[in-house]
């Protein structure tokens, strides 16, 4: 797709990056009267937003509140303070909770981005004071793809495996019933219904257009973006920031062989999605070994990053985990190319898996949040091998909750065997000497958890005994949601490696998401938000939505301040 080059060459405000923050920073502005233009250097919208889950953690949101589910932002700072310590960002953190229902509703009130609530949905360390069960998590609406017409096919797509039949999205709570389509005529009906609309979908798009998740609410963006026609290039990548520490005025945008210049006359936001893909910068802040794999998009080369540190840009936070972490595992594509599939919810913190280092021993709660998994690896890989580490179950689990990849009731595990996504063994001891783990311990490793099985407590990693853990647990299983036996062969071992799915550490900002200098002054006229500006979380993961919550926040706080009315 060729890029339009007929761009403004002064505007009010330039937007570098089409992720959920550039998307809504071009958005704001456009409503709120100001020039902007949007550049974004692929061809297509949304960014690491359109892969994502689309959930949004917002504390105190009316639209939660409306649907019965109570919370406020005085006990999420509560939370947030046992988590990240009463000292860090905490300026940032209070913009960030009185903002955020009022910057929901703004843009429920006025554009096509629309949420609900997702009722039930723990914060990730939800025994900690502060902590919500329910209440603070919201996702945007589904969206029709056919109302975009041609433009749906700027729209970056999921990654294939949150796809089934090659293009048809599904969301959780179309799983049980497709799924269960055969147990009874609600479940086939609806999910016969599903089927038409894709098929009849394919006739005219190459996926399927009834979007939801990440995918949804970039569609709902965009589309809001369309039809106040505010100007977008694409192909159009943001190279250089004109301007030094006392102030920027506009960009160089390289636009194929071509660049332009455009005067920004109340400022330029970095929303170019953060670092993970710029191997300096990985090496720079991630732990060691630098994680090999990134779930972010492959055009995050860490831009915005570099341009700030041009102009004397500081970045934070020093001392961090640097990014947002889940355990992913490699998928062997049909076609030689390689996916990797996140262990996000749906099958650590089922009963009857353990995950085990090379020594064959647990090393952490396997139904801890997924941002702690990787953190607990990265800690074990220091004295043991834990990198990959391995999810070990049997047949029963694999039938009963699918693992990875392979769906709940798979009729044919053993494609995945013959891929090597997989491997299978009719003993323990097989199967620990064929993924190398050494196989005295993981017997005793599977016979105490076994134990733990019947009474119900796991006395090694208290499995089960958060909210959390149990949410994402099986309610039907007794005693312990999260516990079951291991003990039918044949016997499956999984690889998982550490993979970002964000990144925290950032530009540092002040609360209107200003950049600042080194000397902690901000530079006027600069402004960054996503993954481009330091995790207000200062590297901590409380709860589903941690990135996109913020990213939309910063954006509109970003505009205000540019508008002339910071809030
Ligand atoms: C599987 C998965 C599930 C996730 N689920 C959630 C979730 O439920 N909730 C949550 O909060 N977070 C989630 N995340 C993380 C979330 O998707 C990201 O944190 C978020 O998308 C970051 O938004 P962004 O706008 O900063 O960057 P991105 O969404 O990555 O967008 C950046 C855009 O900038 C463009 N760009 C790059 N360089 C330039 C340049 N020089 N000029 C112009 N354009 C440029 C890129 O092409 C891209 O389109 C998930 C991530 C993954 C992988």
């Amino acid at each position: 797709m060729s890029a339009d080059i007929n761009a403004p060459s002064e505007v009010d405000l330039l937007i570098a990056g089409a992720g959920p923050a550039g998307l809504t920073a071009a958005l704001v502005a456009s409503l709120e009267g100001l020039d902007v233009l949007l550049c974004e250097k692929s061809d297509q919208v949304g960014g690491t937003g359109a892969t994502s889950a689309g959930t949004l953690w917002i504390p105190g949101n009316s639209q939660s509140r409306a649907a019965g589910f109570d919370d406020s932002a005085e006990q999420a700072d509560r939370y947030l303070d046992a988590l990240i310590g009463e000292t860090t960002n905490r300026d940032l953190r209070t913009a960030f909770l009185a903002s955020g229902p009022k910057v929901i509703d703004y843009l429920s009130a006025r554009t096509d981005v629309q949420f609900l609530p997702c009722g039930k949905h723990p914060d990730y360390r939800s025994n900690m004071p502060g902590a919500a069960i329910s209440g603070r998590a919201i996702v945007s609406a589904p969206f029709d793809g056919r109302l975009l017409g041609a433009d749906f096919t700027r729209i970056r797509p999921p990654v294939p495996e949150f796809m089934v039949f090659g293009g048809m999205m599904v969301g959780k709570l179309d799983i049980p019933r497709l799924i269960g389509r055969f147990h009874s005529i609600s479940n086939f009906i609806y999910s016969a219904k599903l089927f038409a609309r894709y098929l009849v979908d394919r006739l005219t798009y190459q996926r399927g257009t009834r979007i939801m998740m990440g995918n949804a609410l970039i569609g709902r963006l965009f589309y809001s973006l369309r039809k106040r026609k505010v100007p977008m290039l694409f192909g159009a990548r943001i190279a250089d920031i004109i301007g030094d520490a006392r102030g920027v005025s506009g960009a160089r945008v390289s636009i194929g062989a071509k660049e332009i210049v455009v005067t920004a006359r109340k400022g330029v936001v970095l929303a170019t999605g953060g670092y993970a893909h710029n191997k300096r910068l990985r090496d720079a802040f991630m732990p060691q070994p630098v994680p090999a794999h990134s779930m972010s998009c492959e055009d995050n080369l860490g831009d915005g990053i570099e341009l700030g540190e041009r102009l004397g840009a500081a970045t934070a936070p020093a001392q961090s985990t640097s990014g947002l972490w889940t355990p992913a595992s490699v998928v062997p594509r049909p076609d030689g190319s390689k996916g990797l599939f996140p262990h996000l919810v749906l099958d650590r913190a089922k009963p009857g898996l353990l995950a085990v280092n090379s020594a064959g021993r647990r090393f952490v709660n396997e139904a801890a949040s997924y941002h702690d998994f990787a953190l607990a690896m990265f800690e074990s890989h220091q004295t043991t091998p834990t990198i990959p580490a391995w999810l070990i179950c049997d047949a029963g689990f694999l039938r009963k909750y699918g693992l990875g990849v392979i769906y709940p009731g798979h009729p044919n595990p053993g494609k995945f065997v013959d891929s090597g996504y997989v491997t299978r063994a009719q003993t323990l001891d097989e199967l620990a000497g064929r993924i190398g783990v050494d196989s005295v311990q993981l017997r005793k490793t599977v016979e105490r958890h076994n134990k733990f099985a019947e009474t119900g407590i796991d006395v090694d990693f208290a499995k089960g005994e958060t909210e959390l853990n149990r949410f994402n647990g099986d309610p039907g299983h007794a005693p312990n949601p999260c516990i079951g036996l291991l003990s039918k062969a044949p016997f499956y071992a999984l690889a998982v490696w550490p993979a970002d799915i964000a990144v925290s550490t950032g530009l540092a900002t002040d609360v209107d998401a200003r950049v600042l200098g080194g000397d902690g002054k901000a530079i006027p006229g600069l402004y960054a938000c996503g993954n481009d500006m330091a995790s207000v979380m200062g590297g901590s993961y409380p709860g589903p939505g941690t990135t996109l919550g913020p990213a939309i926040v910063f954006a509109y706080r970003a505009v205000m301040h540019a508008k002339g009315a910071p809030l």
